[in-house]
């Protein structure tokens, strides 16, 4: 058979594998990086940690009152070495880690940092994307006035040399990143990798490593690497303001009521603290003091989250084992393995992946749009589809997976045909 019947040969048994899969008539969502219904139900018990007549802290503070803008001591005991900040340059405060980084960037532009009080805002501003990276990091940095400068990453983080080579301009005034378990790559950032992030050289004299560490403690697996203590080597870089920590419960209790952190170098938590001091008297304190009662200590969230594990480590292995038996022996597509999370990313042949999110949309399956993944949504090599398997039920991953695997045999297909 020639090479070019042999192709069709394989299109002809792609489409009706597809066309028997869209008659199916399903419909089915991996687009976003939601708890399942299963996972929230883990922490129900949240909801009755605090009645009305029991809201004393343990440290004697009544948690329906104003202040304590730093958010109350005891979670933050909790949380200080999970994520590798000592207590006191950790805040705790509202349900959101991405407001925390709307107030910094924005706080930042009107004021100036704690390592330099020219605003930001006074000039031409960008900030580093290692991509493929997280569409709403991209999109606040947008609205706020920064360029968005893309820069690749390897399997230990972002390129070190090109990073650096941009951040000799001093409108560069910082660095996306995701350290652990990357949305969407599932990538970790390697403590030699994130050594050289704190002692990069940069022209801003406040570039700033915005280290979101949504993903600190949300392993799959039960053997898996410990966070990076960032705080620490930027201090021995002699940067000790470098970086700006957030993290937040959103996937560890209730995505929409959980309590988010920022951490910093001395000065960077005392500069936050004073701005936030103008827009709040203080976090939602009942609510914090919810999260410290369900958790007790820090091994309390270690043993929530080793729950949330047994739930979506097999979603997780449906997506891999399906790409793995369609593609293990081919050379069509590659796909991360991530030991944590909440994302696979897939990367397909080059030009087809708004196809096959089209594909996937007409036979009933929703894919995160092509591109999302990229500043400006603009993938150049349209090439990227980030995978979110923890939403829907197993059976509806499984059947997902399918169905990915079915368009993007398709999509392939057609490609290599038309040369
Ligand atoms: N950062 C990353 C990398 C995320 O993936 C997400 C959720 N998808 C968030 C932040 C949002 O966190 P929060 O709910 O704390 O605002």
């Amino acid at each position: 058979m020639s090479p070019n019947s042999e192709l069709q040969t394989q299109l002809d048994e792609a489409s009706r594998d597809y066309e028997e899969f869209a008659s199916r008539g399903l419909k089915l969502d991996i687009t976003r990086g939601k708890p399942s219904p299963e996972q929230l139900d883990l922490a129900g018990d949240l909801l009755t940690a605090v009645t009305a007549d029991d809201v004393i802290t343990p440290s004697g503070v009544d948690a329906r009152n104003y202040g304590g803008l730093e958010g109350l001591v005891e979670l933050r005991e909790i949380f200080a070495p999970l994520l590798k900040i000592p207590t006191d340059q950790l805040l705790a405060g509202g349900n959101a880690s991405l407001t925390f980084m709307a107030q910094a960037l924005t706080f930042a532009t009107m004021h100036g940092t704690a390592a330099d009080d020219r605003p930001w805002g006074e000039g031409p501003r960008k900030l580093l994307c290692p991509v493929p990276g997280y569409d709403r990091h991209f999109a606040l940095t947008e609205s706020l006035g920064f360029e968005l400068l893309s820069i690749p990453m390897d399997e230990e983080g972002p390129v070190i040399a090109e990073a650096q080579r941009l951040a000799e301009d001093a409108s560069v005034k910082g660095m996306w990143l995701v350290p652990m378990y990357s949305n969407p790559t599932g990538i970790t950032i390697s403590p030699k990798r994130a050594a050289k992030l704190a002692a990069m050289p940069a022209a801003a004299s406040d570039f700033t490593l915005l280290w979101d560490n949504a993903y600190g403690v949300h392993h799959l697996r039960d053997e898996h690497v410990e966070n990076i203590d960032i705080l620490n080597l930027c201090a021995e870089a002699g940067n000790p303001e470098r970086p700006w920590i957030f993290a937040s419960t959103s996937k560890i209790t209730l995505a929409g009521a959980g309590v988010s952190f920022f951490g910093g170098g001395p000065l960077s938590v005392d500069w936050m603290k004073t701005n936030l001091g103008k827009i709040s008297i203080g976090p939602d304190k009942v609510n914090q003091l919810r999260h410290v009662r369900f958790f007790g200590d820090s091994a309390g969230v270690e043993a929530h989250m080793r729950k949330h594990a047994e739930i979506i480590a097999p979603k997780f292995d449906a997506v891999l084992d399906a790409l793995e038996s369609a593609f293990g022996d081919s050379d069509l597509a590659r796909w991360t393995r991530p030991d944590g999370g909440y994302f696979i990313t897939l990367t397909t042949m080059e030009g087809i992946a708004d196809r096959v999110v089209k594909l996937a949309a007409e036979a009933g399956v929703k894919l995160t749009p092509a591109g999302a993944t990229h500043p400006y949504g603009l993938d150049p090599a349209n090439n990227v589809i980030r995978i979110a398997p923890t939403m829907p039920v197993l059976e509806e991953v499984e059947l997902a997976a399918q169905g990915l695997v079915a368009c993007l045999k398709l999509a392939s297909y057609e490609k290599l045909l038309a040369g």
